[in-house]
């Protein structure tokens, strides 16, 4: 250990218990973290009369919403009945019992549902933009809602709710202090309460104190050693996400014991391809979203060469589902001149200039014998499910997968993309009850410790699976409800 790090972890240490001699609050809450959770909670606990120290590692506020899109699900609004669409929360409950395969936290997953309609409501009435012309739509992306339920802002960026949160709270702007570029490094327990954070920042260690702490931190995409230590088989597994996506609320919460739930739990989506060997983090450009959506003829095979799926299922989810099972969740796209001539297209959208830009990952041959060799691919297998694939085009059959290919490889040349499965947001999380109060081993609550977002991880509401707008609207709903229920707690305390 170097000086350095000793002095921090004494002077820490001393910090940490302060509280056991001077009992005074900085603040009634204390929320760390600023994305679409962060500001809910921020919201509700001013709008509930708190003062809160909202505390922020980055130098802006805002998380994911820097880049996330803004669908929101919820069944039986005002807009649904405008347009005649009937809807239920049971059948909400169905759709996402359904798309993450009966593995939520029910009890969670109807207080999202429940939820979500009235939080929906409360920002139409109070004049967010919402795309009225788009809104409810069927969302295609991985698994389909069994009716028009989601909704966009216009523009559909996420940040369109934070925006909205964030001047709604102009009005209790004397009882917020923002603390940017601030880390929180541990929780402070007094008595067996948490009581406060350990922060650092440009003006050094400290601690801030507060009668309830919310951790509203997000998810771990971005720390691909916990990816590694608690989901060893998608340790390949590339991400989205931003890079401050480290997992800290979720240290921070088991080091006072919090219960961690379905931390093995990762729902890769298709469509990352890497520029080299190795590399994790990609951006959105670096996605081939929807790849081959509607299109005819490509095979996907594994790197043993082998097809895995029916690569015409509308669904995502099952292709999704396979993926995750294949070697390095990686998958190659194959097809030829004759496919791109019957569709009028390539599979994904700029295919042209990602062949100059990426020749790692989009790659183009005279004869299939280059096209695998180099991909590294096993040429006789790949030609075994060619041959296989015209067989059943000859014949009119459907294949072991349950597709009757539309056309067969009939010319050169033939074209491949690397696909490897990719994450937007992680499963795993810090378990809470209802009431968005976070549970140890055992069930039992730890006094005045909350958790909204993803730092709950997905699973609790969404099981194994990743349903449309279920990453943005329960921060949301929950954050919404953490700071209620944490300034209830905080009103107890003296
Ligand atoms: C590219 C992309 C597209 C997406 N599109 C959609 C979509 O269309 N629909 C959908 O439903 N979901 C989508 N998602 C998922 C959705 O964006 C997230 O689930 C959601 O934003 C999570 O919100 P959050 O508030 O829980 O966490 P975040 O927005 O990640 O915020 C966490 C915040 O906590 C801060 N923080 C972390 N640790 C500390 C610490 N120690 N101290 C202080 N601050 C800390 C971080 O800096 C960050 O600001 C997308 C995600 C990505 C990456």
């Amino acid at each position: 250990m170097t000086i350095k790090r000793l002095f921090f972890v004494v002077f820490a240490g001393l910090l940490a218990l302060a509280p056991c001699f001077a009992r005074n609050y900085d603040a009634d809450i204390i929320v760390v973290g600023s994305g679409l959770g962060g500001h809910a909670a921020t919201y509700s606990a001013l709008e509930n009369g708190a003062t809160v120290i909202w505390v922020e590692k980055n130098p802006v506020l805002g998380g994911s919403t820097a880049i996330a899109t803004g669908t929101f699900p919820a069944a039986g609004t005002t807009m649904q009945k405008e347009r005649g669409i009937e809807d239920s929360n049971e059948l909400f409950i169905q759709d996402l019992n359904r798309i993450g395969h009966n593995k939520a936290d029910q009890n969670i997953l109807r207080a999202f549902v429940e939820k979500a309609t009235s939080v929906w409501e409360w920002f139409v009435k109070g004049g967010f933009q919402v795309d009225t012309k788009r809104g409810p739509f069927i969302d295609p992306v991985h698994s389909a809602y069994s009716v028009p339920r989601t909704y966009v802002p216009s523009p559909n960026k996420s940040s369109m709710y934070t925006d909205f949160l964030y001047a709604k709270m102009e009005p209790f702007k004397s009882k917020l202090t923002i603390r940017l570029n601030t880390k929180a490094e541990s929780l402070v327990v007094e008595k067996g309460r948490v009581s406060g954070v350990l922060v650092v920042s440009d003006q050094g260690t400290e601690v801030l104190r507060a009668k309830a702490v919310i951790l509203a931190t997000g998810g771990y995409g971005s720390n691909r050693d916990m990816i590694k230590r608690y989901s060893p088989k998608y340790s390949e597994v590339m991400t989205v996400t931003l890079p401050f996506a480290t997992g800290d609320g979720h240290r921070m919460a088991a080091a006072v014991g919090a219960d961690l739930v379905n931390m093995d739990y990762i729902c890769a989506y298709f469509g990352g391809m890497p520029k080299a060997p190795g590399q994790y983090a990609i951006g959105f450009g670096d996605l081939s979203s929807g790849a081959a959506d509607g299109w005819k003829g490509e095979i996907w095979v594994n790197q043993r060469g082998e097809r895995f799926i029916n690569e015409d299922d509308g669904d995502e989810d099952p292709r999704e589902m396979a993926l995750n099972e294949q070697p390095d969740l990686e998958n190659f796209i194959i097809f030829d001149q004759g496919m791109v001539d019957f569709n009028k297209r390539f599979p994904i959208g700029g295919f042209e200039k990602r062949l100059e830009e990426n020749g790692y990952a989009v790659k183009k041959a005279d004869t299939i014998e280059e096209l695998c060799k180099a991909f590294g691919l096993p040429v006789a297998q790949v030609k075994r499910e060619i041959a296989a694939v015209n067989g059943d085009h000859s014949a009119g059959k459907t294949d072991r997968f349950g597709k009757k290919p539309a056309i067969g490889f009939t010319k050169g040349p033939y074209y491949g993309i690397l696909n490897r499965g990719t994450i937007f947001m992680t499963q795993g999380g810090i378990r809470t009850d209802i009431g968005m109060r976070v549970l140890d081993k055992n069930g039992r609550w730890i006094p005045g410790l909350y958790a909204a977002g993803e730092a709950q991880g997905t699973s609790q509401w969404g099981g194994l699976g990743m349903a449309g707008g279920t990453g943005n609207a329960p921060p949301l709903v929950f954050g919404m409800e953490a700071g209620k229920n944490a300034v209830n707690e905080a009103k107890l305390i003296k």
